[in-house]
C-alpha cells in the first residue's frame, strides 16, 4: 500500500514483521556527518577518523581531535556514533603510524597493530573522544580495526574503559576473528564487521588491486559462513553484531546479512533510502531462510541469483 511504501521510506529501519534494523552511516569528516543527518540516518555505525588525518606529519593533538569530535558529534543528539580509532596502514597510510617499506602492507602492522606499538597514540586517541563525548548527547562508543585476536579485543576494551569509554568493540574484518567468534564477542561490547577487508583476506585477494577485483564480492558464501558464526555467537552471548562494509549497501545482501545475525547496518548515507525499502518487505523468518539459500550456493553469483529467485516468490 501507499502508506507502507512512506513509512519504508523515512524513519528507523525495520523488517515486514516490525522488527528493528537500525540504519546507520559510514562518515570520515564533518561534512560527511552533516549529510549523513540530513539523510535520515539513524546515527553512526562507522567513523573513519583515519580520514581526518591523511596528510598529518605527526599526531594530531588530543585538543585538536576533540574539538573535530565535538563538531561532528554534534549532529547525532541521543544517537549512537561508533567512532572506529585510527585504522594506519595499506589503503590510509599515516606518516606517524605506519611503517614504511613494508613489503605486504595490508599484512602487515595495521590498524590496532599500529597503535598498540604506537600506544601514547591510541591513548590520547581515546582521551580526546571521552573528552568530546562528555556534555555533549550524542552516544559515543568506540572500536577497533584489523583485529586478529581474542586478546587484542580484550586489551582495546580494558583500554577505553579505562579512559573512560564505556562502550568499545571491535571491527571483525580479518578471518581469524570470526572463525574464534566464540572466544573475540566475549571481549567486546559490540562487533561491527568490516566486509571489505574480510572479503579481502577471506581471498587473498587485494581489494585495491583490479586484477583480481572479480573476488572482492561479499555475496560469496566463504564469507556468508563467516559472518554467520559471528551472527551466532552474537546471539549467544547477547553482543550486538553490526555491518559496516559495502556489504551492507546492497539491498538484497543487507537482508541477507540480518538473517544471518546482524542487528544494524552501516553504509554510505546516500545507500539508506533503497536498503531501508527493500528490508521492510521481509520478516525476520524470511531474512533468515533467504540467508539459508545463500550460504547453500557454491558461489558468489550463484548466492545472490537464489536469493533474488526466492525473494520475488516472498513478494
Ligand atoms: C571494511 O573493511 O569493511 C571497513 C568497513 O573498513 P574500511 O573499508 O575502512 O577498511
Ligand atoms: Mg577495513
Amino acid at each position: 500500500t501507499l502508506q507502507a511504501i512512506r513509512a519504508a521510506s523515512s524513519g528507523p529501519g525495520h523488517l515486514a514483521d516490525g522488527h528493528a534494523v537500525p540504519l546507520l552511516a559510514n562518515i570520515g569528516s564533518p561534512e560527511s556527518a552533516r549529510e549523513a543527518a540530513a539523510r535520515g540516518a539513524e546515527g553512526v555505525g562507522l567513523f573513519r577518523t583515519e580520514v581526518l588525518f591523511l596528510g598529518a606529519e605527526k599526531a594530531p593533538s588530543v585538543e585538536e581531535q576533540a574539538a573535530t569530535y565535538r563538531e561532528v558529534f554534534a549532529n547525532f543528539p541521543r544517537q549512537k556514533v561508533v567512532v572506529r580509532v585510527l585504522d594506519a596502514g595499506a589503503d590510509k597510510p599515516l606518516a606517524f603510524l605506519t611503517d614504511a617499506g613494508e613489503e605486504n602492507p595490508a599484512l602487515g602492522r595495521r590498524g590496532l597493530r599500529a597503535l598498540a606499538a604506537h600506544e601514547e597514540v591510541l591513548r590520547d586517541q581515546l582521551t580526546a573522544l571521552a573528552q568530546a563525548a562528555e556534555g555533549g548527547e550524542a552516544e559515543v562508543q568506540v572500536m577497533a580495526p584489523m583485529v586478529s585476536t581474542a586478546q587484542e579485543a580484550r586489551y582495546f576494551r580494558d583500554l577505553a574503559h579505562e579512559l573512560g569509554i564505556r562502550v568499545a568493540g571491535v571491527m571483525v574484518e580479518v578471518p581469524s576473528c570470526a572463525i574464534m567468534a566464540d572466544h573475540v564477542v566475549p571481549n567486546a561490547d559490540f562487533v561491527s564487521i568490516g566486509t571489505n577487508d574480510l572479503t579481502q583476506y577471506v581471498f587473498a585477494a587485494d581489494r585495491l588491486l583490479g586484477s583480481v577485483a572479480g573476488f572482492q564480492n561479499p555475496w560469496h558464501p566463504a564469507v556468508l559462513r563467516l559472518i554467520q558464526q559471528v551472527g551466532v555467537a552474537g546471539a549467544e552471548h547477547g553482543v550486538p553484531v553490526g555491518i559496516c562494509g559495502e556489504a551492507a549497501a546492497d539491498p538484497l545482501l543487507a537482508v541477507v546479512l540480518v538473517g544471518l545475525g546482524a542487528t544494524t547496518l552501516s553504509m554510505s548515507s546516500t545507500s539508506i533510502a533503497d536498503v531501508r525499502a527493500e528490508i521492510a518487505q521481509y520478516t525476520l523468518d524470511e531474512a533468515r531462510a533467504l540467508a539459508a539459500i545463500a550460504v547453500a550456493a557454491d558461489s558468489a553469483e550463484a548466492a545472490r541469483d537464489a536469493v533474488a529467485a526466492a525473494a520475488d516468490e516472498l513478494d
